[in-house]
């Protein structure tokens, strides 16, 4: 019989994390261990407002499921008996660690992807004035970082995006709005990215209101963030979207994220792997992923004012995962 424990951890971030639905500075996950043969899994997910997630709501949903996970529910029952979300990512998340070590193998392994030395990543500016903007770009792009992503309201496009342009000439560039745009001279807008080399633009319009992305041809392409959940997300997204960003916390955890980047892929759609602010926990868990993405942007972590015991090796712009790795 297995064991379950469910339970919230709140972390503190070093510095505010600004996007444009607001800002924070600590971020609250929950945690699911699941004790069976002397061995635990682990799983943790980014309960989020903005899909009607709280705490309490994950962790009742995963008390929801005690008696059977005590029994040995499997991932495959597991896709049917919670929606996609944070809740689902958990526990596929501990199913998934759990399983690993059973094999005495890891996630590499059992998803028939080779493990690289190291994983080149995104890192977030958020937002803040022009000038700050611009200097904490060119902090992030002097130690390392080569790929930027650059969180974005509705105010002071060109000031914002000049000025760090101008501080980060060489570096790759993608802009998340957040939903924030309006589809008034959106068109415009992204030709002024474009004319400013910036590589993507993530999720300009609200999840609901996208329609108008079909009526222009991008100059740059446009991933869908919000827009994109689960495959069930892909019919909708032809013709608006040139790509998804997929993150556990959406896809209710691995086992459905990789058959999302499959699908996505055979539709035609480029691949980016992002998450929510998280502990290495739930990067450790997307970690294959990472294989065949465009963008990798998984720096959950480093913006926390401490990681979760056994962090994986993050330097700026990039994860490290030669040293200190069983074979
Ligand atoms: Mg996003």
């Amino acid at each position: 019989m297995r064991r379950v424990k469910v339970w919230p951890e709140v972390w503190p971030l070093r510095v505010p994390f600004v996007i444009a639905r607001g800002g924070r500075s600590e971020v609250g996950v929950v945690v699911v261990s699941l004790e069976e043969e002397g061995l635990t899994g682990i799983g943790e997910c980014t309960p989020y407002a903005r899909y009607g997630e709280t705490a309490a709501s994950v962790q009742a949903q995963i008390t929801s499921l005690l008696d059977k996970l005590e029994q040995g529910m499997t991932r495959e029952q597991l896709q049917h008996a919670l929606p996609a979300g944070a809740a689902r990512n958990a526990v596929d998340s501990a199913l998934w660690d759990l399983e690993s070590q059973k094999l005495n193998s890891d996630l590499w392994r059992l998803t028939d992807v080779v493990r690289p030395v190291s994983v080149e990543m995104a890192q977030t500016v958020s937002i803040d004035s022009p000038e700050v903007m611009a200097s904490g770009a060119l902090a992030l792009w002097q130690n390392g970082a080569r790929l930027l992503k650059i969180k974005m309201d509705n105010a002071l496009i060109t000031e914002r995006l000049v000025a760090i342009r101008a501080a980060v000439p060489e570096a790759t560039l993608i802009v998340d709005a957040n939903e924030s745009w309006h589809s008034e001279g959106l068109a415009a807008r992204c030709q002024l990215l474009a004319d400013l080399g910036i590589a993507m633009l993530e999720q300009p319009l609200p999840a609901a209101e996208d329609a108008p992305l079909a009526n222009f041809i991008h100059p740059l392409p446009i991933c869908a963030d919000e827009s994109c959940h689960t495959r069930e997300s892909l019919p909708q997204l032809a013709g608006r979207y040139e790509m998804v960003n997929i993150k556990l916390d959406k896809t209710g955890g691995l086992t459905e994220a990789l058959a999302l980047a499959a699908a996505a892929q055979a539709a035609g759609l480029e691949v980016m792997l992002g998450c929510m602010l998280c502990t290495s926990r739930a990067i450790s868990a997307a970690l294959p992923l990472t294989s065949g993405a465009r963008f990798v942007d998984l720096d959950g972590p480093t913006w926390l004012a401490q990681d979760a015991t056994g962090a994986l090796d993050f330097r700026c712009g990039k994860i490290v995962l030669s040293e200190g790795f069983a074979q």
